[in-house]
């Protein structure tokens, strides 16, 4: 890939953005071709689910300006929310101006969980488990080959009393196998061990086996990206680079002290890396739910917090960071049938799941980025306003230029109702004065 930049991409035709992007990422022909076709087949839709009746469509964006650890990076989005990947990618271009995304990545160690109930002695039952730790490693690599032929296998167990014994009833252990799923999400794979190696937990235990099922809080595989902005990019028409800052970095803090700004602040980080993870076939409710789990101890108090930080850097730059589970991969799952994964996943041209997630954590960074950028100066509605001006342009049945005329129109009164929305139509439409009208 030559280089994620691409000037003036917005004001393409969709037609010439399609020829850009192959350019860019030097897609073959049969991938070009797919970018203009629905990208799934209700075939493959029927086996991938119960009762199809139909494929859902959503617009599918690219991220642009993205450059990680010196890579650059063309990021497919699939979402339905205005602007998140427009202001995704003029905060990747800011950042890109003071050297791009730093970001590293855990071993994709994934957490499988063995419920063991009934256990009489649980002090007993962690000392015996633990004794037979090696065993049960050997027993999971045994299940499955072809993972530690990978590179991949089980690393280690952590068992947890979950509930003492008392003299009314019997304990709960929990045990944890830690392993490594290489570039899978890892949910199946992980929950073929907890199957296979419950039976003997529960024997040394002395208790039965309950669950046996992965936890969605992976926080043993969190992707962490750093990321700086000089003052003179953070600068708008109408405040310059310090106030922006200083307005950031009281934003991040206000998120630290109170979960109920942390929940918003984190879903906006969520709207960047949610749609990449979409785009890409990946479990977005399995990322959703690790990332508030993660979140939950992140606030200034130990509740609830901002999964993504802001202060003043030693130079008066602006500095951010990220830290987030990252349970996504680049093989397995829906990966291998969805012709759209597919092709998302070799525009971000990489195999290695670990890429994958430092891309995604630093599209969510980008985000938060433009979000409180907007707020701490201009006002997010601004933006907001305009680009939701064109979607109530479509509502009331706006086609082709009629859409953005309607849509500035609405913007610049400030009245972005239905009602005016549609008044401007008709008037656009009895005036007869522009090539788009479809009325
Ligand atoms: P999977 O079952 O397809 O397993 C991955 C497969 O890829 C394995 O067969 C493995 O051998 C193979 N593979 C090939 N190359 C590999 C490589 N380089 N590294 C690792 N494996 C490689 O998929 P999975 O990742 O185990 O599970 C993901 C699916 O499980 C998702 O569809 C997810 O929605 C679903 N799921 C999620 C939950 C949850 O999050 N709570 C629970 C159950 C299932």
């Amino acid at each position: 890939m030559t280089s994620s930049r691409i000037p003036g991409f917005y004001k393409l035709s969709i037609d010439e953005r399609r020829k850009q992007l192959a350019e860019h990422l030097g897609l073959d022909a049969a991938a070009a071709k797919l970018l203009a076709e629905p990208m799934l087949d209700e075939e493959t839709a029927n086996h991938m689910v119960e009762n199809v009746v139909g494929v859902y469509g959503l617009p599918l964006g690219i991220g642009l300006n993205f450059q990680v650890n010196g890579k650059d990076y063309l990021v497919p989005m699939c979402v339905e929310e205005p602007s998140v990947v427009a202001a995704a990618s003029n905060a990747a271009k800011m950042i890109r101006a003071s050297g791009g995304f730093t970001a590293e990545a855990d071993d994709p160690i994934m957490i499988s969980q063995i419920q063991l109930c009934d256990v009489r002695d649980t002090v007993h039952a962690k000392k015996r488990i633990e004794a037979h730790a090696s065993e049960i490693i050997v027993a999971c690599d045994q299940a499955y080959p072809s993972l530690v032929k990978r590179g991949g296998g089980t690393r280690g167990i952590e068992v947890r009393i979950l509930e003492e014994e008392s003299t009314h009833r019997p304990g709960m252990l929990v045990v944890h196998l830690h392993v490594d799923v290489r570039d899978a999400m890892g949910a199946n794979l992980v929950n073929t061990l907890a199957e296979a190696v419950a039976d003997r937990l529960a024997e040394l235990a002395d208790g039965t086996v309950g669950l046996r099922i992965l936890s969605n809080l992976a926080d043993r595989r969190c992707v962490r990206v750093k990321a700086r902005i000089a003052l003179a990019d953070l600068a708008t028409d109408r405040h310059d680079g310090e106030k922006v800052r200083d307005g950031i970095v009281s934003a991040s803090r206000f998120a630290e002290l109170d979960p109920y700004r942390a929940a918003t602040h984190n879903k906006g980080i969520m709207n960047g890396i949610d749609a990449v993870v979409l785009a890409t076939g990946n479990d977005w409710r399995g990322v959703e739910a690790g990332a508030h789990a993660f979140a939950s101890t992140k606030g200034a108090h130990g509740g609830y917090g901002p999964l993504c930080t802001w202060r003043v850097a030693k130079d008066g730059a602006l500095e951010g960071k990220i830290e987030l589970p990252m349970a996504v991969g680049t093989v397995g799952g829906t990966l291998k049938v969805h012709p759209g994964a597919r092709l998302a996943l070799k525009m971000i041209g990489t195999e290695r799941a670990s890429d994958l997630g430092m891309v995604m954590a630093s599209v969510g960074m980008a985000s938060n980025l433009a979000a409180l950028r907007a707020m701490a100066s201009d006002g997010i509605q601004r933006g907001h306003m305009s680009m939701h001006a064109r979607t109530v342009a479509l509502g009331v049945g706006a086609t082709g230029e009629q859409v953005d005329l309607i849509a500035a129109e609405l913007a610049e009164s400030g009245d972005v109702r239905a009602e005016r929305a549609l008044a401007i139509l008709q008037r656009l439409r009895a005036s007869g004065g522009f090539s788009g009208i479809q009325a």
